[in-house]
């Protein structure tokens, strides 16, 4: 597992931050639209990741993360390596998960980053009672405990988060 913290986030993380976590294959990285991307993840080939195509737009999205930053929210990204994949392949998957996020979101800087195995529980990561998770995976959103969106209400939730300030 790759987890990463910005080191001026230590601060901003001992505060108990409310985080607003996302998810990134099928939430805003197009992973599975990518051709052939199945067989070429099971022959640990890890480009299908970086040829992955955005979901939104990342340019409101990303205005709206700094704006939510700013005003004390903490931003996250919980992602999952590839299924059965090795150790060195999965490490792989997460230089390219990161590489995309650099890519894609260069204006944001994430508090908290887990690329973590297959499979990990991500409500193991809530910060706050009321953390919101975005994820297309309904059994994921399920098991949180906090507020669980679909990708398809990113832009409206995080409007909503911003008007209520
Ligand atoms: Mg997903």
């Amino acid at each position: 597992m790759i987890s990463y913290s910005r080191p001026e986030g230590t601060e901003r993380e001992r505060k108990k931050m409310r985080m607003i976590w996302f998810d990134m294959d099928g939430t805003i990285a197009d992973l599975y639209a990518v051709e052939n991307w199945l067989p070429r993840l099971r022959a640990s080939d890890p480009t299908p990741y970086a040829e992955a195509a955005v979901m939104l737009n990342m340019s409101l999205l990303a205005r709206y993360l700094n704006k939510l930053q700013k005003h004390g929210y903490g931003i996250g990204i919980i992602s999952w390596t590839s299924k059965d994949g090795s150790e060195e392949y999965n490490e792989a998957v997460a230089s390219e998960k990161a590489n995309w996020l650099h890519q894609h979101l260069a204006s944001v800087s994430f508090d908290i980053m887990k690329i973590v195995d297959y499979g990990t529980p991500k409500h193991n990561f809530l910060k706050t009672e009321n953390d919101i998770l975005f994820d297309d995976n309904e059994a994921i959103r399920n098991e949180w405990t906090g507020e669980a969106y679909e990708p398809s209400e990113i832009l409206s939730v995080l409007a909503e988060l911003l008007h209520a300030e």
